[in-house]
């Protein structure tokens, strides 16, 4: 008998992670390999959230704490709630988790039940699909392209939702296209969605501060979709704590309960350090943690004036996260360099080894036309990857 379960032979591993263990094994190996793979930001924690974490340890917050987090904590993610996105959140209903990766697994869990039928806007972040096998759901993909900024029509939505369908599960800001929906589209998808109550949105907001336009929309601020309708957010982005694994979700009340009863027999509530610093971190004007956006903003304008030189790439400029996620459909089918390129995963590989550029196929966030680049890293690092990639790519295209 197979000692494996049928659960996890089903799953992949994250992408994003293959790919950044790759480019830092090349590096181990002493190979000057620049990694655009993982998008995590490159800035230290802010001072004033450091300092929060060492008085929490000084101040002995070493036990569990409650399941769903500290009560300040709760009241801090309603306050910051209330004052970035309009919404009316009670800590109640709030959940907080390690990473707002377990935010979206907990809500997953909660209403997925086996052969249910998640809807999934292309591209999608890689772990949407796997998390959804891993609770016996079947994804179900809604297909959009370059042409359309990558965004689903609230027309195709309502064509794809049936009986079986769950749940609708989104970025926006999205990784890994860097686009997201308006507050328009947001209306119109929410007076679809409002006609079918046995189906939740889960609206992963985790990019809302890297947006170089105008604020992000949450679907949650229309009221017909409210009770519908799981916010998630974390640390991880905003402020620069991928390691300090905290995030959370704001639900209706039932929702929040069962993401509570799942979170108590899996991991108990989040690292208690983390929280109380977390508690710093919300309250704190935005303002004061602007700096990184400007500075992921002159990295964007930076490597889309680069990347719209290389040859075959089709280049959008990404409005909000710190993701390129250009088409190179150009280069399928191609043999380079005796490497043949079936997909985009097979020509992120070329650029690992013949450029030592590490980058992520778009195959696991359903696009194997694209591929995606974190420019969360420094200009020198930017502009040396542009040209070893262009460098790489120049025998084909003379
Ligand atoms: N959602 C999206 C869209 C992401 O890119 C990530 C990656 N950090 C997460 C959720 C999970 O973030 P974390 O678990 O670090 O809070
Ligand atoms: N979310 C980041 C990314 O997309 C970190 C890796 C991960 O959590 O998968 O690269």
């Amino acid at each position: 008998m197979d000692k494996l379960s049928d659960r996890v032979k089903r799953l992949g591993y994250s992408q994003t992670f293959v790919m950044s263990n790759k480019a830092r094994e090349m590096k181990a190996a002493g190979i000057d390999v620049i990694s655009l793979t993982l998008g995590e930001p490159d800035f230290d924690v802010p001072d004033n959230i450091k300092q929060a974490a060492f008085d929490a340890i000084n101040q002995n917050y070493s036990h569990y704490s409650p399941v769903p987090g500290f009560a300040e904590l709760r009241e801090a993610v309603a306050f910051k709630l209330k004052r970035d996105n309009n919404l009316d959140y009670k800590p109640t209903q709030i959940c907080v988790s390690n990473g707002a990766k377990q935010a979206i697994l907990n809500v997953l869990a909660s209403v997925v039940n086996d052969g249910d039928e998640v809807l999934l806007p292309v591209p999608y972040w890689v772990s949407y699909d796997e998390m959804v096998k891993m609770m016996g759901g079947t994804s179900v993909m809604l297909p959009t392209s370059y042409v359309t900024d990558f965004k689903i029509t609230a027309e195709q939505l309502e064509e794809s939702i049936t009986d079986k369908t769950k749940v609708i599960l989104f970025s926006s800001p999205c990784n890994p296209s860097g686009g997201y929906y308006t507050y328009d589209e947001l209306k119109s998808m929410a007076k679809v969605i409002a006609k079918y109550p046995h189906v939740t949105v889960i609206s992963d907001e985790i990019y809302e501060y890297i947006n170089y336009e105008t604020k992000t929309t949450s679907i949650a601020q229309f009221p017909e979709v409210y009770e519908q309708t799981a916010v998630i957010n974390g640390m991880s982005k905003a402020f620069a704590m991928t390691g300090w694994r905290i995030g959370y979700s704001a639900c209706p009340e039932w929702l929040a309960k069962a993401c509570e009863k799942i979170q108590g027999q899996m991991t108990s509530g989040a690292n208690t350090m983390a929280q109380r610093a977390s508690i710093t971190a919300l309250k704190t004007n935005p303002s004061e943690y602007k700096y990184m956006i400007d500075a992921f903003q002159k990295r964007r304008d930076l490597v889309y004036d680069l990347m719209k030189e290389i040859p075959g790439f089709k280049v959008l400029l990404p409005k909000a996260a710190f993701y390129f996620f250009p088409d190179i459909s150009y280069y399928i089918g191609k043999t380079l360099n005796g490497m043949e390129i079936k997909d985009s995963d097979d020509f992120a590989l070329f650029l690992l080894e013949k450029a030592h550029v590490g980058c992520v196929g778009g195959v696991s966030f359903g696009s194997p036309e694209c591929i995606r680049f974190s420019y969360a890293a420094s200009e020198e690092d930017l502009r040396e990857a542009m040209k070893r990639i262009k460098d790489a790519l120049s025998p084909f295209n003379s």
